[in-house]
């Protein structure tokens, strides 16, 4: 694999895959972080006097066109990120409309030095995720070398994602600024991190999270087990809940992990109370109660100040710290409490010094929603691909790029 900012771009046509897939309402895009997250890449390639074609997916259409037949494909075109990327490049964006075929051919070969060409959504077609080596193969066509800047679908052994890499030799492939940023900061926790090392882990399912949990008990000082996840846990040891959250087929799986933890010498942190609400609601009424004495009716929807503060005080003395997962419905008013004091005490952590990588979905928007993006040390593209990294697995993305 070659190193991106080391490559001479000059007259190569260059293929990279991007992750647009961002929000699009009414033709417009209202959040475009993954866009601009592409940016240096494709200017990095322009400026060295290449050309770029640019692939990415957005959405599901076939399988939501099979669900809601009003829908069409157009309804998926990537022609409004085209629109806007000329915007944030300040140039003209030539766009594909189909990403394979005689027309998307000719206009790849036809890109002259510092011209940009974004081809329309590859999951118009099957091939794309069934990961078909001949579709790759017609992708691949398109340039001479192969950057992969698209960590968030780095999880997929899709066509475009991985199948591509196969087509270019290992000095013709690399991964993009973006890509390479994300897996340095996801490296520097799995394999480097100065101990102490917590993991706050949060959400919704416990399910989700096994595998998480298992593979950062080898690595982790310390796990805080936050979010409606935390319930399941407090049942399994024969606590009351409420109403909260609970996955009954998981209890058995919580009191392993706990039992795992001990063996290991990995001390695991549960919400001491919780924020309870009478129902699921942001205008609920609410109380406080230990988290493993919810009155029946209630639930618990936030962490409470006694465990805001206990886990605060293990954030503020780590030195590196992966937060996954919200501590409650931070997206109600009521229950942001939790979350917001969690987001404070690693933007103190890394104030301190602290490496501090936030991943996964919700996490992300709770800091950016609460301003916090810029007090971390990382913030990561990628929920997915992130999520599955920390579970250990390869990710066929970078395998591919990588061999
Ligand atoms: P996940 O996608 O598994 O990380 O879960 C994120 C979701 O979990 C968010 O939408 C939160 O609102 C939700 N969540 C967090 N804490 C709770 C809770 N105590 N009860 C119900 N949902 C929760």
């Amino acid at each position: 694999m070659s190193k991106f900012s080391n490559f001479n771009f000059a007259e190569k046509n260059t293929l990279i895959r991007v992750d647009f897939n961002v929000p699009i309402k009414e033709g417009k895009i209202t959040d475009d972080t993954r866009m601009r997250a592409a940016l240096p890449t494709i200017q990095k390639v322009l400026n060295d006097g290449g050309s770029v074609v640019l692939m990415s997916h957005w959405g599901r259409p076939l399988k939501d066109i099979e669900k809601k037949p009003h829908l069409t494909l157009a309804d998926f075109t990537l022609k409004p990120v085209a629109a806007h990327l000329a915007t944030l490049l300040g140039k003209e964006v030539f766009f594909a409309d189909d990403c394979i075929g005689d027309n998307a051919k000719n206009m790849a070969e036809n890109l002259q030095a510092g011209q940009v060409l974004l081809l329309e959504n590859l999951r118009y077609y099957k091939q794309e995720e069934k990961g078909d080596k001949e579709f790759a193969e017609k992708l691949a066509a398109y340039g001479n070398v192969f950057v992969n800047d698209a960590f968030g679908t780095a999880h997929r052994a899709h066509a475009s994602t991985a199948i591509v890499a196969d087509s270019f030799s290992i000095d013709n492939k690399m991964f993009g600024l973006l890509m390479e940023a994300e897996v340095k900061a996801a490296e520097q926790v799995m394999h480097n991190a100065q101990k102490p090392f917590t993991a706050i882990i949060g959400g919704a399912k416990v399910s989700d999270k096994i595998l998480i949990i298992e593979n950062l008990l080898e690595r982790a000082t310390d796990i805080i087990i936050g979010g409606g996840m935390a319930y399941t846990f407090f049942k399994a040891a024969g606590g009351k809940i409420g109403n909260s959250l609970c996955e009954d087929d998981r209890l058995e799986t919580a009191n392993e992990l706990l039992i795992k933890a001990a063996a290991k010498g990995v001390r695991i942190h549960l919400p001491s109370d919780s924020i309870i609400a009478d129902k699921f609601d942001a205008n609920a009424n609410t109380s406080t109660a230990p988290s493993n004495a919810i009155p029946d009716g209630w639930m618990g929807l936030d962490i409470a100040g006694n465990a805001s503060s206990e886990f605060s005080n293990v954030i503020k003395s780590s030195k590196t710290i992966l937060w996954n997962g919200p501590m409650g419905v931070f997206e109600m008013e009521k229950f942001q409490h939790g979350t917001k004091a969690i987001a404070d005490a690693v933007a103190e952590a890394t104030a301190h010094g602290a490496f501090s990588l936030v991943g996964g979905g919700d996490s992300v928007a709770a800091v950016n929603k609460f301003g916090y993006t810029e007090k971390v040390s990382y913030v990561s593209t990628g929920g997915g691909a992130m999520l599955e990294f920390f579970e250990g697995k390869e990710l066929p993305g970078i395998k591919a790029v990588m061999a």
